[in-house]
C-alpha cells in the first residue's frame, strides 16, 4: 500500500475513532476501524491513548452516563495524532 494512501486512511480513522470508542459506530464502520488497526501500529497506539483519555474523562463524572469526549480532549488528541503522523511521514 502507498504510504500516502495509508495516511489518508489514518485521517479517516481519526474521524471515526471517538464514535468507535463510545460504541456508537455502526458495525460495518466498526469493522473498517478494526481492520485498519490490524495493519497500522501507530493507530493502535493512538487508539490506546484515546481510550485512556476517554476513561479519564468519564472518571470525573462517575454518576453520568458515558458521553462523547470533550472538545478539549478531542483537540489534545488531534494534536497528538497529527504529531504522530508527522513523525511517521519522516521515515
Ligand atoms: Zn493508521
Amino acid at each position: 500500500m502507498e504510504p500516502h494512501e495509508q495516511t489518508q486512511r489514518c485521517r479517516e480513522l481519526f474521524a471515526m475513532l471517538s464514535d468507535y470508542l463510545n460504541l456508537e459506530l455502526p458495525p460495518e464502520a466498526c469493522r473498517e476501524v478494526e481492520s485498519h488497526l490490524a495493519g497500522c501500529p501507530p493507530c493502535i497506539e493512538f487508539t490506546e491513548s484515546l481510550r485512556r483519555t476517554v476513561e479519564l474523562c468519564r472518571s470525573y463524572r462517575p454518576t453520568e452516563m458515558p458521553g462523547p469526549i470533550s472538545d478539549r480532549a478531542r483537540e489534545q488528541l488531534l494534536d497528538a495524532w497529527q504529531k504522530m503522523l508527522a513523525a511517521r511521514n519522516r521515515d
